[in-house]
């Protein structure tokens, strides 16, 4: 039988916004020593913005951003709409897109028209050595290292242009690690952003462990191994190529704003996605247990 002291300490997380499953999720918090958070939408709001276009081989602005829209109009993913909702702010319509290809963490691609437009991480646009790609990798990196994730377009294998584009921290962030680190809990980030918008995400925020450039499965394995080497460990995610990790974790932590399908498995859901969630879920979790023992 679940002790009454339980099931008021789940009572009392969902006045404070933290729903908790069931008795097992409070109980198993007390022993978590290791969190680990997705970036997008996790730690930032998850409504990006594309704030500067640059194009690249002749190509002209609206023309790039047109071809990309009509691929990104397919694609579920928050960078897409981002695009979309850049190319109808700036009046440029929509052709229509056949043969759509999403490649999980890596990009997507569609035929516009006779052209066949990619749209995605570097290594997916184009080959390695083009030179174009690496002048655009070039003007890239000053836009990640404040941040921003960049996109990269490609037209017939030509490099046709790049998107930067921004995703705020959420508000509630900087306080909510503060409160894990003081916790002493360990906190690692995992992204499947660039190596260089990682690391000035994770720098603004104070957190020193982060993984950059990794794949859905890649953050399941990484869980995996966590949990192997002993660690019990709580996944917080919006449920966007996150979802195989967040249900491999001891507790799965979804945002309420994210993904329907995360909330349904996760053990606890953060209303309005705020990470302080967690730690008052933790601290809840410390104050029951003792109670009962
Ligand atoms: P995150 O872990 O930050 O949620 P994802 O795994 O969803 O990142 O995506 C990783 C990277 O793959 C993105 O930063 C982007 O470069 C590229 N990518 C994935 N899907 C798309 C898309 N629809 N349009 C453009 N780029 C994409
Ligand atoms: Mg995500």
């Amino acid at each position: 039988a679940t002790p009454m002291s339980v099931m008021v300490g789940v009572g009392r997380g969902a006045k404070e916004g933290v729903l908790i499953k069931n008795a097992e999720v409070l109980e198993t918090m007390e022993k978590v020593d290791t969190i680990v958070v997705d970036k997008t939408g996790t730690l930032t709001q998850g409504e990006p913005q594309v704030t500067k276009l640059e194009s690249f081989n002749g190509f002209d602005v609206d023309e790039m951003l047109g071809l990309s829209a009509a691929v990104e109009n397919q694609s579920e993913h928050p960078l897409a709409k981002a695009v979309v909702r850049r190319a109808t702010n700036d009046g440029v319509s929509l052709a229509e897109a056949t043969e759509f290809e999403s490649v999980t963490g890596l990009g997507v691609a569609a035929t516009v028209g006779q052209r066949r437009v990619k749209i995605g991480r570097p290594e997916y646009i184009a080959a390695s050595d083009s030179p174009s790609l690496d002048q655009a990798k070039g003007q890239a990196a000053e836009h990640q290292a404040a941040g921003s994730t960049v996109v990269f377009v490609a037209v017939d294998d030509q490099v046709a242009g790049m998107l930067v584009i921004s995703d705020p921290i959420k508000a509630s962030t900087p306080s909510a690690l503060k409160a894990l680190q003081h916790l002493g809990l360990r906190v690692v980030m995992l992204t499947g952003d660039a190596e260089a918008t990682a690391a000035a995400v994770a720098g603004a925020l104070g957190i020193d462990e982060y993984h950059a450039g990794v794949s859905p499965e890649d953050k399941h394995g990484f869980v995996v191994k966590l949990r192997e080497q002993g660690h019990v460990v709580a996944m917080a995610g919006d449920g966007i190529n996150d979802a195989p990790a967040l249900a491999v974790a001891d507790v799965g932590i979804a945002m309420g704003t994210g993904a329907g399908v995360a909330m349904e498995s996760a053990g606890i859901t953060l209303i309005g996605g705020d990470l302080r969630g967690i730690a008052s879920a933790e601290a809840l979790s410390r104050k029951t247990m003792k109670n009962i023992r």
